[in-house]
């Protein structure tokens, strides 16, 4: 990809512990988003990173990419102590902690193609049948439907911001269309495979057109607006869009979001 500064990175560890609630470990086998979202939270945590400071110093999000290239060996040798720990205690009924991909890159952007970090790790956690999750916004997704049908516990989520795809081409420029996130879903579901959206953070929509496009496509929907809105406030003014970032818009669609699924037996969590 143009204007893409790529390095190919050994990494020591695999295995991230989650602070999110209900997540235990996540892996990120990116470092840095080809994506490059305009509104994305990982953009400064990843000014923190060992990783930023020693290759990317001064290049923007969405501008390099670190290819953690022995993810996958770390991963194995990660598993391998944590279930040499749970095999100390045989009478225990010690629960598999549940992995997720990913939390601050997206794990099947266009890199993933070449470097299949994420299929290769998906293996290793198949092998022991972690629970694992995944969320995305890239069909790509949908080359690893093969491996999602062996695990006994997965689910896989495909964030989709608003039904618009000018809207999207505003916020997001560099991500897969929404009518391809959707298509997504379609796949998933045809294979059975449990699925999610993940409407967040929300941009300008029609809410029910959106939840008409996606029903019956989903197991559950999780809903989030818009944070720290003053990375994308001068975005929203420019476009004329400023009505949308203010809180009661985010409540009203949240809301029209609710109506549509609860309606349809669908749960619906809303983050904020
Ligand atoms: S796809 Fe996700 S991780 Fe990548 S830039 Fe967009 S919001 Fe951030």
């Amino acid at each position: 990809m143009k204007n893409l500064d790529l390095k190919i990175i050994e990494t020591k560890t695999a295995l991230s512990k989650s602070r999110i609630p209900g997540i235990d470990y996540t892996i990120n086998p990116y470092f840095g988003c080809e994506f490059g979202c305009s509104y994305c939270y990982a953009d400064f945590m990843t000014r923190f990173s060992k990783n930023y400071s020693n290759f990317f110093t001064n290049l923007k999000w969405g501008e390099f990419l670190g290819v953690k290239i022995n993810i996958h060996e770390k991963l194995k040798e990660e598993i391998s102590r944590l279930e040499s720990k749970i095999s100390l205690f045989p009478d225990k009924k010690v629960k598999k902690p549940n992995v997720w991909l990913s939390i601050v890159t997206d794990p099947y952007q266009p890199a993933e193609k070449k470097f299949m970090l994420t299929r290769k790790c998906l293996e290793v956690l198949l092998k022991f049948q972690y629970p694992t999750g995944i969320l995305t916004r890239s069909p790509l997704v949908l080359r690893d439907v093969d491996l999602f049908v062996e695990f006994e516990d997965i689910e896989v989520g495909v964030s989709i911001t608003t039904d618009n795809d000018d809207i999207r081409k505003i916020f997001e420029p560099k991500a897969p269309s929404i009518k391809s996130r959707i298509k997504t879903l379609e796949g998933l579901k045809q294979k059975n495979i449990k699925t999610f959206a993940f409407i967040g953070p929300i941009l300008p929509m029609d809410a029910v057109n959106l939840s008409r496009e996606i029903d019956g496509l989903v197991d559950y929907v999780l809903v989030d607006r818009m944070n720290y809105i003053w990375k994308t406030e001068k975005i929203y003014r420019m476009n004329s869009l400023g009505f949308a970032m203010r809180d009661e818009y985010f409540t009203a669609v949240s809301e029209e979001i609710l109506k549509e699924f609860s309606s349809k037996g669908i749960e619906v969590e809303i983050l904020f």
